[in-house]
Protein backbone atom coordinates (compact mmCIF):
# COMPACT_ATOMS: atom_id res chain seq x y z
CA UNK A 1 0.00 0.00 0.00
CA UNK A 2 2.59 2.65 -1.12
CA UNK A 3 0.57 5.95 -1.15
CA UNK A 4 3.51 7.89 -1.48
CA UNK A 5 5.87 8.66 -5.04
CA UNK A 6 9.09 10.02 -4.96
CA UNK A 7 8.62 13.44 -6.02
CA UNK A 8 10.69 14.45 -9.79
CA UNK A 9 11.27 17.99 -8.28
CA UNK A 10 14.13 16.59 -5.39
CA UNK A 11 15.08 12.85 -5.61
CA UNK A 12 15.22 12.66 -1.75
CA UNK A 13 11.42 14.40 -1.40
CA UNK A 14 8.51 11.92 -1.68
CA UNK A 15 4.47 13.07 -2.36
CA UNK A 16 2.52 11.48 0.39
CA UNK A 17 -0.83 10.50 -1.96
CA UNK A 18 -2.79 9.07 0.90
CA UNK A 19 -5.32 12.36 1.38
CA UNK A 20 -5.49 15.40 -0.80
CA UNK A 21 -3.01 17.75 0.81
CA UNK A 22 -0.40 15.76 -0.50
CA UNK A 23 2.04 16.74 1.49
CA UNK A 24 5.90 16.73 -0.07
CA UNK A 25 8.13 15.32 1.99
CA UNK A 26 11.63 15.89 2.68
CA UNK A 27 13.85 13.46 4.49
CA UNK A 28 12.94 12.99 8.01
CA UNK A 29 9.86 15.46 7.57
CA UNK A 30 6.46 15.19 8.88
CA UNK A 31 3.30 15.38 7.47
CA UNK A 32 0.81 18.13 8.08
CA UNK A 33 -0.99 15.11 9.56
CA UNK A 34 2.12 14.81 12.19
CA UNK A 35 1.70 10.60 11.31
CA UNK A 36 3.65 10.07 8.09
CA UNK A 37 7.06 10.34 7.71
CA UNK A 38 9.79 9.92 5.00
CA UNK A 39 12.28 7.72 6.29
CA UNK A 40 14.94 7.03 3.97
CA UNK A 41 12.94 7.91 1.16
CA UNK A 42 9.58 5.78 2.59
CA UNK A 43 7.08 7.12 3.85
CA UNK A 44 5.94 5.41 7.29
CA UNK A 45 2.44 5.61 9.31
CA UNK A 46 4.54 6.79 12.80
CA UNK A 47 1.35 5.36 14.63
CA UNK A 48 1.36 1.89 13.44
CA UNK A 49 0.53 -0.14 16.38
CA UNK A 50 -0.12 2.65 18.82
CA UNK A 51 -3.35 3.42 20.08
CA UNK A 52 -3.59 6.65 21.68
CA UNK A 53 -7.31 5.54 23.69
CA UNK A 54 -8.75 2.06 23.84
CA UNK A 55 -12.28 2.03 25.48
CA UNK A 56 -15.18 0.51 25.20
CA UNK A 57 -18.35 2.93 24.33
CA UNK A 58 -21.75 1.78 23.79
CA UNK A 59 -22.40 2.18 19.58
CA UNK A 60 -24.67 4.99 20.36
CA UNK A 61 -21.99 7.17 21.24
CA UNK A 62 -20.16 7.15 17.85
CA UNK A 63 -22.99 7.95 16.97
CA UNK A 64 -24.16 5.12 14.73
CA UNK A 65 -27.88 4.65 15.13
CA UNK A 66 -28.52 2.06 12.43
CA UNK A 67 -26.48 -0.43 13.53
CA UNK A 68 -26.64 -3.14 16.37
CA UNK A 69 -28.71 -0.92 18.27
CA UNK A 70 -27.85 -1.30 21.83
CA UNK A 71 -24.48 -2.91 21.72
CA UNK A 72 -21.08 -2.10 22.81
CA UNK A 73 -17.82 -1.49 20.73
CA UNK A 74 -14.27 -1.73 20.52
CA UNK A 75 -13.08 2.01 20.02
CA UNK A 76 -9.54 2.58 19.43
CA UNK A 77 -7.63 6.02 18.21
CA UNK A 78 -4.06 6.01 17.00
CA UNK A 79 -2.90 10.20 17.67
CA UNK A 80 -3.04 12.55 14.51
CA UNK A 81 -5.40 14.40 11.94
CA UNK A 82 -5.30 15.78 8.37
CA UNK A 83 -8.14 18.37 9.71
CA UNK A 84 -7.29 20.91 11.88
CA UNK A 85 -11.18 21.79 12.97
CA UNK A 86 -11.06 25.17 15.42
CA UNK A 87 -14.10 23.26 17.56
CA UNK A 88 -11.96 19.71 17.52
CA UNK A 89 -13.09 18.41 20.99
CA UNK A 90 -10.42 15.65 21.09
CA UNK A 91 -6.91 18.45 20.36
CA UNK A 92 -5.14 16.75 22.90
CA UNK A 93 -4.65 13.83 21.20
CA UNK A 94 -5.34 15.03 17.52
CA UNK A 95 -3.69 18.00 17.41
CA UNK A 96 -0.50 17.24 19.65
CA UNK A 97 0.79 13.58 18.61
CA UNK A 98 4.69 14.55 19.97
CA UNK A 99 5.44 11.60 21.85
CA UNK A 100 2.06 9.88 22.16
CA UNK A 101 4.11 7.13 20.68
CA UNK A 102 6.54 7.26 23.30
CA UNK A 103 3.48 6.49 25.93
CA UNK A 104 1.67 4.44 24.10
CA UNK A 105 2.16 0.67 24.53
CA UNK A 106 2.60 -1.55 21.15
CA UNK A 107 -0.54 -3.49 20.24
CA UNK A 108 -0.50 -5.28 17.04
CA UNK A 109 -3.86 -5.35 15.05
CA UNK A 110 -4.15 -9.14 15.94
CA UNK A 111 -4.19 -8.25 19.87
CA UNK A 112 -7.11 -5.22 19.03
CA UNK A 113 -9.14 -8.33 17.94
CA UNK A 114 -8.59 -10.67 20.92
CA UNK A 115 -9.18 -7.30 23.20
CA UNK A 116 -13.26 -7.39 21.02
CA UNK A 117 -13.69 -10.85 21.22
CA UNK A 118 -12.22 -10.91 25.32
CA UNK A 119 -14.62 -7.93 25.54
CA UNK A 120 -17.70 -9.36 23.67
CA UNK A 121 -17.86 -6.43 21.29
CA UNK A 122 -19.00 -7.66 17.93
CA UNK A 123 -17.50 -4.40 16.55
CA UNK A 124 -14.49 -2.79 16.94
CA UNK A 125 -14.72 1.82 16.41
CA UNK A 126 -11.81 3.66 14.80
CA UNK A 127 -12.77 6.98 16.34
CA UNK A 128 -11.93 9.76 18.27
CA UNK A 129 -9.61 11.13 15.73
CA UNK A 130 -8.79 10.62 12.33
CA UNK A 131 -8.52 6.94 11.58
CA UNK A 132 -7.74 7.25 7.79
CA UNK A 133 -4.38 8.73 8.43
CA UNK A 134 -2.91 6.17 10.54
CA UNK A 135 -3.86 4.08 7.10
CA UNK A 136 -2.23 1.21 7.35
CA UNK A 137 -2.68 -0.01 11.31
CA UNK A 138 -6.21 1.09 10.96
CA UNK A 139 -6.52 -1.37 7.82
CA UNK A 140 -4.62 -4.61 9.07
CA UNK A 141 -7.00 -4.18 12.62
CA UNK A 142 -9.98 -3.86 10.02
CA UNK A 143 -9.00 -7.21 7.87
CA UNK A 144 -8.13 -9.07 10.80
CA UNK A 145 -11.41 -7.85 12.23
CA UNK A 146 -13.27 -9.03 9.20
CA UNK A 147 -10.97 -12.02 9.72
CA UNK A 148 -12.03 -12.82 13.25
CA UNK A 149 -15.81 -12.22 12.35
CA UNK A 150 -16.35 -8.59 13.56
CA UNK A 151 -17.48 -6.15 12.15
CA UNK A 152 -15.75 -2.31 11.64
CA UNK A 153 -16.97 0.94 11.97
CA UNK A 154 -15.08 4.02 10.85
CA UNK A 155 -15.88 7.60 12.13
CA UNK A 156 -13.97 9.85 10.04
CA UNK A 157 -14.04 13.14 8.45
CA UNK A 158 -13.59 11.31 5.06
CA UNK A 159 -10.40 13.60 3.54
CA UNK A 160 -8.64 10.81 1.62
CA UNK A 161 -7.94 10.36 -1.88
CA UNK A 162 -9.98 7.64 -3.86
CA UNK A 163 -7.54 4.77 -4.00
CA UNK A 164 -6.33 3.89 -0.45
CA UNK A 165 -10.99 4.60 0.51
CA UNK A 166 -11.76 2.20 -1.63
CA UNK A 167 -9.07 -0.19 -0.66
CA UNK A 168 -10.42 -0.25 3.01
CA UNK A 169 -13.82 -0.18 2.29
CA UNK A 170 -13.36 -3.72 1.42
CA UNK A 171 -12.90 -4.06 5.28
CA UNK A 172 -15.62 -1.11 6.64
CA UNK A 173 -19.37 -2.47 7.29
CA UNK A 174 -20.53 0.97 8.72
CA UNK A 175 -19.11 4.86 9.01
CA UNK A 176 -20.32 7.86 10.70
CA UNK A 177 -18.60 10.68 8.25
CA UNK A 178 -18.06 14.34 9.84
CA UNK A 179 -19.89 16.31 7.28
CA UNK A 180 -18.30 19.43 8.49
CA UNK A 181 -20.08 22.12 6.41
CA UNK A 182 -21.66 22.27 3.27
CA UNK A 183 -19.42 25.65 2.49
CA UNK A 184 -15.99 25.40 0.96
CA UNK A 185 -14.70 28.81 2.52
CA UNK A 186 -15.68 27.25 5.74
CA UNK A 187 -13.66 23.99 5.30
CA UNK A 188 -11.13 26.27 4.58
CA UNK A 189 -11.43 28.71 7.47
CA UNK A 190 -12.07 26.29 10.24
CA UNK A 191 -11.13 23.03 9.35
CA UNK A 192 -7.65 23.60 6.75
CA UNK A 193 -9.12 21.44 4.05
CA UNK A 194 -11.73 21.31 1.18
CA UNK A 195 -15.24 20.24 0.90
CA UNK A 196 -15.18 19.09 -2.19
CA UNK A 197 -13.37 15.36 -1.86
CA UNK A 198 -15.45 14.54 1.23
CA UNK A 199 -18.26 14.73 -0.77
CA UNK A 200 -16.50 12.48 -3.04
CA UNK A 201 -15.77 9.85 -0.13
CA UNK A 202 -19.40 10.19 0.75
CA UNK A 203 -20.45 9.35 -3.02
CA UNK A 204 -17.48 6.12 -2.77
CA UNK A 205 -18.36 4.55 0.57
CA UNK A 206 -22.38 4.29 -0.76
CA UNK A 207 -20.77 2.50 -3.89
CA UNK A 208 -18.57 0.31 -1.50
CA UNK A 209 -21.55 -0.60 0.21
CA UNK A 210 -20.71 0.69 3.61
CA UNK A 211 -23.64 1.50 5.74
CA UNK A 212 -23.38 5.72 5.92
CA UNK A 213 -24.57 8.29 8.66
CA UNK A 214 -23.55 11.55 8.89
CA UNK A 215 -23.40 14.03 11.29
CA UNK A 216 -23.21 17.55 11.17
CA UNK A 217 -22.13 19.77 14.05
CA UNK A 218 -23.53 23.10 13.77
CA UNK A 219 -21.84 26.17 15.17
CA UNK A 220 -23.53 29.16 16.48
CA UNK A 221 -23.26 31.86 13.45
CA UNK A 222 -20.54 29.53 11.47
CA UNK A 223 -22.58 26.83 9.28
CA UNK A 224 -26.01 27.16 11.12
CA UNK A 225 -27.34 28.95 9.03
CA UNK A 226 -30.90 27.97 7.35
CA UNK A 227 -29.47 28.08 3.74
CA UNK A 228 -26.75 25.82 4.39
CA UNK A 229 -28.58 22.86 6.13
CA UNK A 230 -30.86 23.52 3.10
CA UNK A 231 -28.53 22.79 0.61
CA UNK A 232 -26.55 19.46 2.87
CA UNK A 233 -30.29 18.08 3.53
CA UNK A 234 -30.83 17.88 -0.59
CA UNK A 235 -27.29 16.79 -1.41
CA UNK A 236 -27.76 14.02 0.99
CA UNK A 237 -31.00 12.84 -0.39
CA UNK A 238 -30.12 13.37 -4.04
CA UNK A 239 -26.53 11.80 -3.72
CA UNK A 240 -26.91 9.00 -0.60
CA UNK A 241 -30.62 8.66 -0.63
CA UNK A 242 -33.79 9.68 1.52
CA UNK A 243 -32.80 6.60 4.07
CA UNK A 244 -29.63 7.75 5.28
CA UNK A 245 -29.49 8.92 8.77
CA UNK A 246 -28.55 12.69 9.62
CA UNK A 247 -27.64 13.58 13.03
CA UNK A 248 -27.07 17.29 13.89
CA UNK A 249 -25.08 17.84 16.86
CA UNK A 250 -25.05 20.33 19.48
CA UNK A 251 -21.66 22.36 19.58
CA UNK A 252 -20.15 23.50 23.01
CA UNK A 253 -17.49 25.89 23.37
CA UNK A 254 -14.12 24.48 23.52
CA UNK A 255 -10.66 24.47 22.04
CA UNK A 256 -10.12 27.31 19.71
CA UNK A 257 -14.04 28.01 19.78
CA UNK A 258 -14.18 29.25 23.13
CA UNK A 259 -16.15 32.78 22.67
CA UNK A 260 -19.20 31.32 20.75
CA UNK A 261 -21.99 30.25 22.42
CA UNK A 262 -22.94 26.25 22.86
CA UNK A 263 -25.70 25.86 19.85
CA UNK A 264 -29.17 26.86 20.86
CA UNK A 265 -31.94 24.24 21.06
CA UNK A 266 -34.03 26.31 18.40
CA UNK A 267 -31.18 25.75 15.65
CA UNK A 268 -31.10 22.02 16.12
CA UNK A 269 -34.89 21.63 16.35
CA UNK A 270 -35.05 23.86 12.68
CA UNK A 271 -32.42 21.70 11.07
CA UNK A 272 -34.31 18.84 11.69
CA UNK A 273 -37.05 19.85 10.61
CA UNK A 274 -35.36 21.66 7.30
CA UNK A 275 -33.80 18.07 6.89
CA UNK A 276 -37.29 15.89 7.69
CA UNK A 277 -39.41 18.58 4.79
CA UNK A 278 -36.54 18.11 2.39
CA UNK A 279 -37.39 14.25 2.41
CA UNK A 280 -34.86 13.00 4.66
CA UNK A 281 -36.49 9.82 6.90
CA UNK A 282 -33.95 9.38 9.61
CA UNK A 283 -32.89 12.60 11.20
CA UNK A 284 -31.36 13.03 14.83
CA UNK A 285 -30.31 15.62 17.16
CA UNK A 286 -27.09 14.96 19.38
CA UNK A 287 -25.70 16.37 22.32
CA UNK A 288 -28.57 17.59 23.58
CA UNK A 289 -31.51 15.65 25.51
CA UNK A 290 -34.74 15.59 22.76
CA UNK A 291 -37.00 12.43 22.78
CA UNK A 292 -37.96 12.14 18.75
CA UNK A 293 -34.79 13.58 18.00
CA UNK A 294 -33.15 10.39 19.80
CA UNK A 295 -35.69 8.04 18.55
CA UNK A 296 -35.88 5.81 15.35
CA UNK A 297 -39.14 5.72 13.51
CA UNK A 298 -40.41 3.72 10.93
CA UNK A 299 -39.76 5.72 7.51
CA UNK A 300 -43.26 3.75 6.14
CA UNK A 301 -45.98 3.94 8.73
CA UNK A 302 -44.25 6.11 11.14
CA UNK A 303 -43.94 3.60 14.24
CA UNK A 304 -41.45 4.20 17.11
CA UNK A 305 -38.92 1.91 16.54
CA UNK A 306 -36.00 1.96 19.09
CA UNK A 307 -36.03 4.56 21.79
CA UNK A 308 -33.50 6.19 23.07
CA UNK A 309 -32.26 8.55 25.78
CA UNK A 310 -28.49 9.78 25.40
CA UNK A 311 -26.15 6.53 24.66
CA UNK A 312 -29.26 4.14 26.21
CA UNK A 313 -31.34 2.40 24.34
CA UNK A 314 -34.89 1.54 25.97
CA UNK A 315 -36.82 -0.01 23.67
CA UNK A 316 -36.16 -1.75 20.10
CA UNK A 317 -39.24 -2.73 18.37
CA UNK A 318 -37.33 -4.09 15.59
CA UNK A 319 -37.56 -7.87 13.95
CA UNK A 320 -34.93 -8.82 11.58
CA UNK A 321 -34.38 -5.08 10.55
CA UNK A 322 -37.85 -4.83 10.10
CA UNK A 323 -40.71 -2.90 11.52
CA UNK A 324 -43.31 -5.36 12.96
CA UNK A 325 -46.30 -3.30 12.11
CA UNK A 326 -45.86 -2.71 8.24
CA UNK A 327 -42.63 -5.08 7.78
CA UNK A 328 -41.11 -2.34 6.09
CA UNK A 329 -37.08 -3.21 6.00
CA UNK A 330 -35.23 -0.40 7.65
CA UNK A 331 -31.47 1.06 6.54
CA UNK A 332 -28.90 -0.40 8.54
CA UNK A 333 -26.72 -3.41 9.77
CA UNK A 334 -29.31 -4.64 12.87
CA UNK A 335 -28.16 -8.26 13.13
S1 LIG B 1 -1.96 11.86 4.98
FE1 LIG B 1 -0.70 13.35 6.12
S2 LIG B 1 1.27 13.37 5.10
FE2 LIG B 1 -0.17 12.39 3.70
S3 LIG B 1 -0.86 14.04 2.41
FE3 LIG B 1 -2.34 13.88 4.07
S4 LIG B 1 -1.64 15.32 5.64
FE4 LIG B 1 0.05 15.01 4.20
Amino acid sequence: MPYSQVTARMKSSITCTLCPKRCVLGLNEIGDCGVRKNESGTIVCATYGYPCALNIDPVEKKPVFHFLPGSSILSMATAGCNLHCKQCQNWRISQQIHSINELSKYIPPEDIVTLAVDHACPSIAYTYTEPLVSFEYTYDCCRAAHQAGKKNVLVTAAYINPEPLKQICKYVDAANVDLKSFSDPFYEAICGARLKPVLKSLRIMKDSGVMIEVTNLLIPKLNDSSEETKKLSDWLLNTLGENTPLHFSRFFPQNQLEHLEATPAETLLNARSIALKSGLKHVYIGNLSHGEGECTYCPNCGKLLIERSGYTVLLNTMKNGCCQACNRSVYGIWN
